[in-house]
């Protein structure tokens, strides 16, 4: 079983890769994102408390995420791909606390590189399915008819916080609280760079290519 973290910025593609890499690795993509959406979709307090934050393109508050995060992982035997967590230092040294008590190894951290004019293209093109997380993109890779998805034929809907003036408070955040876990990995020996410049198909490769060695049984 594999334990990642995909780290990278909005729009760096950290969805995209784990929906194709679930079914390879039998692993689960966690991506606290659309449990937050979900929840208020579902208008729960947790929901209602994120939505603010959201909606402005902060963070939500770390100890809400991390109790949200334990409760979504629970034993964690299945393997995981995480996406969109951790986001901050505090949140990194409570997902290390947490593997270490359910005995659960972090196989490696993923940095996905890319470069903000690039982002912020994807980002306003991204069209997604709310009931599966499936991503599209109007330009890179469209639905077959505008707005409605391949798979089950339900409406795409563009995400409010993907507008550009979000989208560039979101980057401001990510370099802000979410950068410097590029160090705390670092030294931890786990961080693989990965060309996320790159198309779809390449990228993937150089992720399989990097978990290649460090898979674990
Ligand atoms: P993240 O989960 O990191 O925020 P997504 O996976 O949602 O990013 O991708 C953001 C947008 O960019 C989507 O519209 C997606 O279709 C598109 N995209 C993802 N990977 C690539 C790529 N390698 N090249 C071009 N576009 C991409
Ligand atoms: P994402 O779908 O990963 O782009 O996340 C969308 C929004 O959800 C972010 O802009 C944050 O407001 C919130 N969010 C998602 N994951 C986290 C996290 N790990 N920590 C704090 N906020 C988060």
């Amino acid at each position: 079983m594999i334990g990642v973290v995909f780290l990278g910025p909005p729009g760096a593609g950290k969805g995209t890769q784990a929906q194709i890499l679930e079914q390879k690795y039998g692993a689960r993509q966690i991506s606290t994102g659309d449990i937050l959406r979900r929840h208020r979709q579902a208008g729960t307090a947790l929901g209602k408390e994120a939505q603010a934050y959201m909606d402005r393109g902060d963070l939500v508050p770390d100890d809400v995420i991390i109790k949200m995060f334990e409760a979504e992982l629970g034993d964690g035997t299945k393997g995981f791909i995480l996406d969109g967590f951790p986001r901050t230092v505090p949140q990194a040294q409570a997902l290390d606390a947490l593997l270490a008590r359910l005995h659960l190894p972090l196989t490696a951290v993923l940095l996905f590189k890319t470069e903000r004019p690039e982002l912020i293209k994807r980002l306003t093109a991204r069209w997604t399915n709310p009931r599966t997380g499936r991503v599209y993109n109007e330009i890179s890779d469209p639905p077959k008819v505008r707005g409605i998805c391949d798979d089950d034929g339900g409406e795409l809907v563009q995400r409010p916080d993907d507008r550009p003036e979000t989208v560039t408070k979101r980057l401001d955040v990510y370099e802000a609280q979410t950068a410097p876990l590029i160090d705390y990995y670092k030294r931890s020996g786990l961080l693989v760079p990965i060309d996320a410049m790159q198309p779809v198909e390449d990228v993937r490769k150089q992720i399989v290519a990097a978990l290649g060695s460090s898979v674990a049984s």
